[in-house]
């Protein structure tokens, strides 16, 4: 590594980056090429010799960029939100520089200091019960994902149920979700090896716009109880994929509670909404919980990869997860004084991600981070409006935080739900380029979601959206 070196292709890779923001609305936002394209333009090997900056400047203006989807476009409101920002993107790079692997206290004392303290900081800011936080049995830790966050939960959860109920019980452990879970725990369950006879998911509906019904949760648990089985683990969703759903946390923490089973939230979207006093009652009901979870790299401007998990109890997870070889042996890891975030995750290795979220809290302060997710939520609510306002239209659920579900209502004639019409008009929208938008099926029907967060939209982007899936609604039904 030569100083100098990195310090001018260093500073020709921040122009270039920034030239990237500055010109991201001229990209079509969803990547236009065909699958297999770039093997038709790089070579079938690696080069013998170094290249040169300019040339992989060429390569990736001509053959990467087209391939990208610009998630960052303000004209993006597709899936969720992932979030990039001035703040992030230098902790990335400082997590970069320093490059460490912090899986032990030991191998970098500030990658491990900084993430405790932060996470009690974001603990706070989202006044989670005080059980949560480092200074008692709890804390905090960061994932990669929402779905390493539920799956090592799980294991914690499994482990605990085990030691109680014997090893043989395995077979008996049934784990609940709703219909509207994200799959996330589907694949966790397979990897921790519950029965997948034992995996209950319980219809969520219309009725309670899609939020699980607890006395549905409840009749589920009885009848596996009267066979035998042992309901050990239960997920509720605060933003639901599809929808932005609110399962109800009181009642479901309330059965939980009953029959002993471990209890986690998953608020991977919506959980950075609960920072505004207005939108944190969507967590009452968490002191019931074990454990929760929120992704910051979805809508709280801290580049991919930061996933935030905390736990009520560390001993379940540490007990499920750390092993102890004597090549990581070290005094304040066998003092037990220190923090090893390796035995609170599936991998050894671990980069300094705290960093990115401290630069975020420092650099914009809650207040900021309060109003940005606000703007958002007010961005979403006029698209709602609009919608609501063409009677082509309807929107077809209520709106939680910045996810609008909407479709056009389909002609009486068409007998498929109005899937088709639906599906061209997501279709044509995103070939178009200027905007991409995401679907989902709800109670049969084919639902198109416009959700707000890049952190470049403003109001004139949710308008020329409207404007343009106006305008092509007006050519398909013309057609139809
Ligand atoms: N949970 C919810 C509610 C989500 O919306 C998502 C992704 O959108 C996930 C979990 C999975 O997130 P991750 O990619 O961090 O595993």
């Amino acid at each position: 590594m030569d100083s100098e070196q990195l310090r001018e292709c260093g500073h020709r890779m921040v122009d270039f980056i920034a030239d990237y923001y500055k010109s991201i609305e001229t990209f079509p936002v969803l990547s236009q090429v065909q699958p297999g394209y770039l093997k038709e333009l790089l070579p079938d090997s690696a080069p013998n010799q170094p290249d040169t900056l300019d040339a992989l400047f060429d390569d990736i203006r001509e053959k990467i960029v087209p391939g990208v989807t610009h998630w960052q476009s303000p004209n993006y409101f597709a899936y969720y939100p992932s979030n990039s920002s001035t703040a992030g993107f230098l902790g990335e790079m400082l997590s970069a520089a320093f490059n460490i692997v912090g899986f032990s206290w030991i191998t970098s004392p500030a990658a491990t200091e900084l993430e405790v303290i932060v996470l009690d900081w974001f603990a706070k800011m989202l006044k989670l019960p005080s059980q949560f936080l480092s200074s008692a049995l709890g804390g905090g830790v960061i994932q990669g994902t929402a779905s390493e966050a539920v799956l090592v939960v799980l294991l914690a959860a499994r482990d605990r149920t085990l030691k109680k109920q014997g090893k043989k019980s395995l077979e008996k452990l049934v784990v609940y979700a709703s219909d509207q879970t994200h799959s996330a725990l589907q694949k966790a369950c397979q990897i921790a090896g519950i029965f997948p006879e034992n995996f209950r998911v319980v219809k969520a509906d219309c009725s309670n716009n899609y939020a699980v019904a607890p006395e549905a949760v409840s009749e589920a648990i009885s009848v596996d109880l009267s066979s035998g089985l042992i309901p050990f683990f239960i997920c509720a969703t605060v933003g639901t994929t599809s929808s932005s759903a609110v399962d109800p946390l009181h009642k479901i923490g309330t059965i939980a509670q009953a029959h002993d089973m471990w209890f986690h939230i998953d608020a991977a979207y919506a959980g950075s909404a609960c920072i505004c006093p207005e939108y944190r009652h969507h967590l009452d009901g968490v002191e019931e919980a074990d454990s929760f979870n929120m992704n910051a790299h979805k809508w709280f401007l801290t580049n991919f990869d930061c996933s935030l998990l905390w736990v009520k109890d560390k001993s379940y997870l540490i007990e499920a997860l750390s092993t102890n070889p004597e090549f990581l042996k070290n005094k304040a890891s066998q003092a037990n004084s220190v923090v090893d975030f390796k035995d609170w995750q599936i991998p050894l290795g671990r980069r300094f991600r705290s960093l990115k979220l401290w630069m975020v809290l420092r650099l914009y302060g809650v207040e900021s981070l309060q109003g940005y997710i606000r703007k958002h939520i007010q961005l979403a609510k006029h698209f709602e409006q609009l919608v609501l306002s063409d009677s082509r239209f309807e929107v077809v659920t209520p709106r939680n935080f910045s996810l609008v579900c909407f479709r056009l209502v389909p002609p009486t004639s068409e007998d498929d739900k109005g899937r088709k019409l639906n599906y061209s008009l997501m279709d044509t929208t995103n070939s178009s380029g200027k905007i991409f938008i995401s679907h989902t099926v709800l109670s049969g029907k084919f639902v198109l979601r416009f959700a707000v967060g890049a952190p470049l939209t403003e109001g004139q982007h949710v308008d020329a959206a409207w404007k343009l899936l106006q305008d092509e609604a007006t050519k398909l039904l013309g057609s139809a």
